[in-house]
């Protein structure tokens, strides 16, 4: 692998396309292949996969109309999907509980009885009916390398890999450009809102459908327009070290929706339909008399004029200078915006110790991962002071990956690339 992967046995593995693709068709084949009888196993139409990502500033601010700076990653879930010719719906999933659910397209919608991992896996086909689409039921199974629950988006990769496998199979012709892959998009932002029930922003399926390899995604969710970003830390003797801090605080499960909450009244007090329309985001503050509101908004406009600033360093090459915007992002994020947790705050402040440039958490918040940028000859020596500072406390291990900025999704078996 390249130079810079940690080589502690923490490291979370990523699988070649190959190997996604046997492994996708072999739990197909397991699963569906002995209906006919043994004497010929059915194969799927396809396989599609998407990435998991990690955002690398512009935290918390893609549902108040702010910019983010995601970069797909090389962890991917992939989906082999036979469309059926009546409107069944079977799913597989071996790190699903339950890892089988057999239904019907009606049984998809917002409010049904289903589990809710079958509510991510299904959801797009739901809404891409709702669009207009035609669709008819369909065999899949789903296998993945992206972590769930680490703020790696492992929801965004399911979605976005089932509705490309819709789109094909369904001769939907949305894949193929731009405007359609927004399409698809807006239906699995719509599937994880509607469907599932979780209230978050658009980032991580642009990420899934609209990343370049070598290149991150500067997406301006006030429009949904995208650019691409020159992301090649290899180059310049630097790594991405992503720290899955295996922590999940459950006891804050309200609140994402709290913090959403808290920014849309102050947009609609200022009569504005987003935090980023502020005509005047200091007045806005300097009026501000609730001090949690005020920090809360704090968070957003400094945060949305960090990641211009980190463009801009891109941009220019000065990737030396890209740690403090990092750090600042996290006290913003811990003080202010109030998302942090004891792991991540650890994480970060030992990768900063133990060499890297800056480190900030990512993702969500109260767990999850942080990302440290780090000279590529420090990445173990950060891992390990991570690794020990957690043994020290008696935490669970973390676990690491170097991200590389990599492609969208799309079809992975060879077909109609
Ligand atoms: P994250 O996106 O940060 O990994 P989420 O809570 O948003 O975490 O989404 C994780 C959920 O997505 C899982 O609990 C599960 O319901 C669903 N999911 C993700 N990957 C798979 C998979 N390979 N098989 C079945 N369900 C999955
Ligand atoms: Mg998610």
């Amino acid at each position: 692998m390249t130079t810079g992967t940690p080589t502690t046995t923490t490291g979370i593995p990523s699988w070649s396309g190959e190997e996604g693709v046997r492994r996708a068709r072999d739990l197909f084949s397991q699963t569906y292949g002995q209906e006919v009888g043994g004497a010929r196993a059915t194969p799927p139409d396809g396989v599609w996969a998407a990435p998991g990502r990690v955002n690398l500033i512009g935290e918390h601010v893609d549902y108040n109309g702010g910019p983010c700076l995601p970069i797909a990653l090389p962890h991917r879930t992939y989906v082999a999907l036979r469309r059926r010719p009546d409107r069944m719906v079977r799913l597989a999933s071996d790190d699903a509980e339950p890892t089988r659910w057999e239904g019907t397209l009606d049984d998809i919608r917002p409010g049904g009885d289903i589990p809710s991992w079958v509510g991510y896996a299904a959801g797009p086909a739901w809404t891409l009916g709702q669009q207009g689409a035609w669709l008819g039921g369909f065999d899949a199974a789903v296998v993945s390398c992206v972590p769930w629950g680490a703020g790696l988006s492992s929801s965004a990769a399911i979605e976005c890999a089932m509705a490309l496998a819709l789109d094909e199979t369904h001769s939907l012709g949305l894949a193929g450009d731009p405007a359609g892959r927004a399409t698809l998009a807006a239906a699995c932002v719509r599937a994880e809102n509607e469907v599932v029930g979780a209230p978050t922003g658009g980032m991580d399926q642009a990420a899934a459908l609209f990343t370049r390899e070598g290149q991150a995604l500067l997406l301006d969710t006030l429009d949904g327009s995208v650019d691409q970003v020159p992301f090649d830390l290899g180059r310049v003797g630097l790594a991405l070290l992503v720290i899955d801090t295996r922590a999940k605080h459950t006891l804050v499960d309200g609140q994402y929706a709290a913090r959403r909450a808290t920014c849309e009244a102050v947009a609609t007090r200022e009569g504005v339909p987003t935090l980023r329309q502020l005509p005047d985001p200091q007045a806005t503050l300097a009026r501000l008399t609730d001090p949690v509101e005020q920090r809360r908004v704090r968070h957003v406009v400094t945060e949305i004029d960090r990641v211009g600033r980190f463009v801009a360093l891109l941009r220019a090459g000065r990737y030396d200078a890209l740690g403090p915007v990092l750090d600042a992002s996290h006290t913003s994020l811990r003080d202010d915006y109030e998302v942090s947790c004891a792991e991540l705050d650890v994480a970060v402040e030992t990768a900063r110790t133990a060499g890297a440039l800056g480190a900030r958490m990512t993702g969500g918040g109260f767990g999850g991962s942080a990302i440290a940028l780090t000279p590529t000859d420090r990445v173990d020596a950060v891992a390990a002071a991570v690794t020990d500072a957690y043994a020290r406390r008696d935490w669970n291990p973390p676990r690491f990956l170097v991200a590389l900025a990599s492609a969208a999704g799309g079809r992975v078996d060879g077909a109609h690339r």
